[in-house]
Order: C-alpha cells, then structure tokens, then sequence
C-alpha cells in the first residue's frame, strides 16, 4: 500500500450487536462452518440481482455490459479465497453502513436465539443466515474492495481481523463489483480445494440464477427451476430449491409448481413448509413469496401476492406482463399484482381442497400449523369463505380423541331427522368440553356437537354463521331449539309447579345481581345447573380473552338454568318449603352458582370456594356419624 493511501485510512468500531455477533461466530467450533461460503456468495448474488434491475431503469451505470456472474478462487500457500462478483458493488457510506451494523432482521434474530440459548449457538449457525460476517468462523482476516455501480465511483476496501474494528481506505480498482478475500486460519485449510468448494455451492447455491465458476468451470445449474416444465424437475430438485430460498434444513410439506397464461401469464413455484416461526405466526402480512419478472428479481418479500391469512405459502412468483423498470412502490399498488394475488390465492385453495380430498393425512400435517390461520381466512375473505368453509376441521363429540378430523361436511351428513342447527361449544381444550353440564343433553341423545378450542373461534364462527343452509348454534347460548322436546326430560319432575317457582325464586332472590335470569334447564342431565349465554351474547371463551386483555373488563351477566330434576335441587326444594330462611340453603345456591362459573372458567378466586366448601363437609360428616349412632341403637 502506498504513503498516500495509508494516511487517507479510517479506523471505525463495530455496533456493539456486531461485536457479540462476532465473538460467538469467532469462537465457534467446527460443524457449520462451511456455510460461510453460502453467505458470500448469495451476498454476490443478492448484489447482481441489484444491478441487474438498476440497468434497466438507470441510464448511466458502470460496465453496463459485463457479464453477470461469481467467481471463486483460491491460492493454497497463502491459504485465502476469493470471491468476486460483478454486481452492484458498495460505496463508502454503503461500505459503512452494510458493514459495521446489523441490519439484516435473520442476523439479529440469530443473536437473540444464540443469547437465550447460549450453549447451541453451534447448531443455530446453518440455520440462520449469519451474513457476511459468517466468514469469520474460518478467517483471521477479511478484505473487501467493492466499486459502486455509479459510473464515477471510487473503490474502497474495507478489512478487518474480526476484532471490535474495521478499517476502511480507497482503493485502485477498475471493475464494478465487490471482491472478498478470506484469509483462512491455519485450521481451515481445508477449504482450499476445488472439489470441497464446488460441493458447497452444489449443496447450497445450485439453483442460484447467476453462474458460478470455479476457475472457469460453472458449478451450479443457473437456470429459473420455476420456468421448466414439471416433468423435467425431479422431486428432490424441488426439495433442494426449497432449502436454498428458505435457508431450512428440513424438507417442505408439500409443493405447488404450475403456470398461468390469462388473464396474465405467471409461472408460481410455492411450498408449505413443515412448520412456521413465531415472526410468520404472528404476522399480519404474507412476505415469503419472492416476486420476479422474466426471471428478475424485483421484490423478495412482496406483501401484496397472497392474504395475510396466506402467511405461511413460501416460494416464488415470476411473470413477463409485469413491466421491469416499476419501483418498488408502484409495484404495491400495481393492478397486475392484484390479479395475479386472486389467482394465486385460488389456486393455493384448490391445492388444500384437493389434497383434503384425496391425501388426509398430509392435509392433517398442513391443519395441525395452519389451520389457525386458514380461520382467519373465514372472517377476511368474504370471497374465498365457501371455499374456505370446506377446508375447515373440528373435533366433535364423535371424534375418538382430540384430532380435528371432523368437515363441516361430514357434520351435515350425519345430522338426525329434524335436527336444524349445527351445534357447538367453545372451551379451552376437549377435555374442558367434556365438563361441561350443557353438553349432557345432547351427549345423552347422541346429537353431534363440534368442539371448538382455538382462541380465534369465538371470532370465526360469527363470521361463519352457517354452512350449506344450516346455522351454526353455540350450545351454551339460550334458546337451543330443534330437538324433540319430549326428549328433554324423560322423568318428570316430582316438585309441583309451585314448588317449581318458589324454588327457580329462590335462586333469582339470591342471585339477582349476578345472573340475568334463572330458568328451569331442558339441557342438564347429570348436573344441577349450569350458566348459558344470552342470545348474541359474548360467550365465556370471549369474555376469558377480554379479562386477559383488559383486567377492568367486566363480563356479562348469564343466564343460569337449573336441573329440577337433580337430586340435590329436590333435596333443596324440600328444606326450602319448610324454611325460607336456612343458612345452608343460601349456601348451597351460592355453591352451585360458583361452581357452575367454575366450569366455565369464569370464577376469578376459586379459593373463595373452599371456606364454604369445608362448611358442607362439616355437615355432611356428622350426617354420616348419625348413621353410625342410629345403627349402635338398633
Ligand atoms: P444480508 O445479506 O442478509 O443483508 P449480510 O451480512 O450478508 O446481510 O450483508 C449485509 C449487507 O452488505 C447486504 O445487505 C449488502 O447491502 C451488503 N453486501 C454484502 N456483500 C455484498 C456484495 N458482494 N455486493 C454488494 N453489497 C454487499
Ligand atoms: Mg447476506
């Protein structure tokens, strides 16, 4: 290096997230660290997809001409590697902030991972993409020299030896693009040698779109799989492509390869992966579809080419209507994305309808992660909702254990003679379902009722309402009609009318702030009574979500049905018309009040329960020591 360059270097620090970056990758040990070579080159890649769109727009860009393309080489006896690309290249600010920071959201995500589980930051590395500065597992030191696209742009290098600094400097360097050199330490020798090299781009860049040379000799296949027909794609090519676009290790579900000519030509390569993050989950936009046009990259996270509720769809869209020089703006409110969004949105569709039809089980490993979000569909789009209605699965009280394998579908064709109503519940789980006292009647006359326990039901079926001209009824709401009334109560009650009312009076007089009202139940068969929901009112399953999110939030009052059939309501009656005022008949009514709020999970202080509970073993334990005392009489 010349006098004159040395004085124009700069010294800078790195982030202080940087810093941690770099202490973990520094010291790590040796499974991933091939993966190094990944990050460059699809830096070089991402880097030539770049400027491959700015000279389309741009009317004055460096080496306009030039080829696309990576080049790697080596040199055994000074033990570096160089990767070169002709891309996009870097400026000195570019240089600064691209970096000295992490900006890169995988990167950071890498981290937090990595602190909370500090012991296997080791396994995290191949799957995250760590970036540029992965290269420091194997380096003891990088150089970089990048010359913007900008056709009067100066060259700079950029070095450093993966301690807390970097160095940065001009350069003499003709060409566009960036050159890296890694200096590999002396135990990572082993990556000077061609066919190791090629093997790595092999296994994670082959489907890169721009060629790879290894002294000349291009190593990856370069071709858009997207575009070829299906039968010239073998299954694990298609495997392979999924890994490389979604950096996972574990194979998709399930791929959707297909291409459309009108009312706009696109080619669409989607997959449903095995399982989603938590950034996916709860996300409200769908950005893992890239969105290319004839075969360029435009966009990688494109929000706008399929619904929210869609999320989880990963691949790539590539269409040759879509005009090239769109900024990335326009392309957001483009006409041509929002038809391309509907017909990919059906066809995703018809894919899950066809595979619910013809291949159940893969259907059930797409539900199990997805079928939160395809519910979301239900309430958000009004146009694919028939659609959407048939996807749909449920537990049932026919269903052997908690998988939800039950269509709308098979619930209608297996509805009884004059039965009008689809009927479910919502609860926390199946067995908090199986609790619950307003499922007796129709357990009891083997009336089908769905099982709903995601949080988002409650919502859903509102928007539902009603399936192929049936309505969707709560179980635990007033007004359950459409069975045969003389089912309901096959043992007629011995209490007389009146004692009937003096009892439901009873119940309303101590209760009356609390309930809205209190009715005889045509629904309970082993339990005394139970809470219902009034008519459009919000159910418990709600109001648990309402507390959750506002502590102040105070329910509604229910209506609370009582079994006159029971045993311990007889009982009740009983002392009732010999003494209004009986402490423990006060006690039991608030009892069983409780204790119906507590199946619904509605009881804040379960605690306060037991004082009293205690109460009534006090008297029921002396109940059972009179027996004793009448038998030594006998
Ligand atoms: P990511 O690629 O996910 O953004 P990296 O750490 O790999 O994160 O790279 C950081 C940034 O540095 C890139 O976003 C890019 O702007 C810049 N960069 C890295 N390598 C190159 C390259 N070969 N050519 C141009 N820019 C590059
Ligand atoms: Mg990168």
């Amino acid at each position: 290096m010349s006098k004159k360059i040395k004085q124009k270097s700069e010294i800078h620090e790195y982030q202080a997230e940087m810093q941690k970056l770099l202490e973990i990758l520094v010291h790590s040990l040796y499974t991933e660290r091939e993966i190094f070579l990944r990050e460059l080159v699809s830096n070089a890649s991402d880097a030539l997809s770049k400027v491959q769109l700015i000279t389309l727009t741009e009317k004055k860009v460096l080496d306009k001409d030039t080829d696309l393309q990576i080049k790697i080489s080596y040199d055994e006896e000074k033990r570096h590697i160089v990767i070169e690309d002709s891309g996009c290249g870097m400026s000195k600010d570019e240089l600064l902030e691209n970096l000295g920071t992490i900006a890169n959201s995988g990167t950071l995500k890498f981290l937090q991972q990595a602190q909370s589980e500090n012991k296997s930051a080791e396994n995290l590395i191949g799957q995250f993409g760590v970036g540029f500065y992965s290269a420091f597992m194997v380096a003891d030191r990088v150089e970089l020299i990048s010359r913007s696209w900008h056709d009067d742009s100066k060259a700079w290098q950029w070095s450093s030896d993966g301690g807390g600094q970097y160095e940065i400097s001009p350069v003499d360097y003709k060409k566009r693009g960036t050159r890296v050199t890694v200096f590999l330490k002396e135990d990572a020798k082993e990556f000077c040698n061609d066919f190791r090299i090629e093997s790595i781009i092999k296994k994670y860049s082959n489907y890169l779109p721009y060629p790879v040379k290894i002294k000349d000799k291009i190593v990856n296949q370069v071709k858009a799989i997207w575009t070829q027909s299906k039968s010239e794609i073998k299954p694990d090519e298609y495997k392979e492509f999924y890994k490389q676009i979604s950096q996972s290790q574990t194979d998709p579900l399930h791929h959707l390869h297909f291409n459309i000519d009108a009312p706009i030509q696109y080619y669409a390569l989607l997959y449903l992966p095995e399982s989603v993050g938590n950034e996916v989950l709860y996300s409200r936009e769908s950005k893992n579809v890239a969105l290319y046009a004839q075969k360029i990259l435009i966009q990688s996270d494109n929000t706008n080419l399929l619904p929210p509720y869609l999320r989880f769809v990963q691949g790539i869209v590539d269409s040759e209507d879509i005009p090239l020089n769109v900024s990335r703006e326009s392309i957001q409110k483009n006409a041509l994305i929002e038809k391309i969004k509907s017909s990919l949105t059906l066809r995703v569709l018809k894919e899950l309808q066809f595979l619910a039809d013809q291949n159940v089980d893969k259907f059930r490993k797409i539900w199990e992660p997805y079928g939160t979000m395809i519910k979301e569909g239900i309430s958000s789009d009004f146009k694919n909702k028939g659609r959407l209605m048939e996807l749909l699965r449920f537990n049932s009280s026919v269903s052997e254990d908690s998988t939800p394998d039950v269509s709308l579908k098979d619930y209608k064709s297996r509805m009884r003679e004059g039965q009008n109503d689809i009927f479910y519940v919502t609860g926390g789980s199946r067995e908090a379902i199986l609790h619950n006292p307003n499922l007796e009647y129709f357990r009891k006359q083997n009336l089908e009722v769905l099982f709903m326990t995601d949080q988002i039901d409650d919502f859903m079926v509102t928007d539902l309402r009603e399936y192929d001209g049936k309505k969707l009824k709560n179980i635990s709401q007033e007004d359950i009609e459409g069975i045969n009334e003389n089912d309901i109560s096959n043992a007629e009650s011995p209490l007389t009318k009146e004692e009937k009312n003096d009892m439901l009076s009873f119940f309303e007089n101590q209760l009356k702030d609390r309930v809205s009202s209190v009715s005889d139940s045509k629904r309970l068969v082993d339990s005394p009574c139970s809470l219902v929901t009034p008519k459009d009112g919000m159910t418990a399953q709600m109001e648990k979500m309402m507390k959750v999110m506002d502590q102040k939030f105070k329910g509604e009052k229910r209506n609370l049905e009582v079994n006159l059939n029971h045993p311990i309501i007889q009982n009740l009656s009983e002392i009732l018309q010999k003494d209004k005022n009986n402490s423990f008949l006060k006690d039991s009514v608030e009892q069983l009040y409780e204790n119906s709020l507590l199946v619904e999970g509605l009881l804040d202080n379960p605690v306060r329960i037991l004082s009293r509970f205690q109460n009534f073993m006090v008297s029921a334990s002396s109940y059972e020591l009179e027996k004793f005392s009448k038998n030594s009489k006998k």
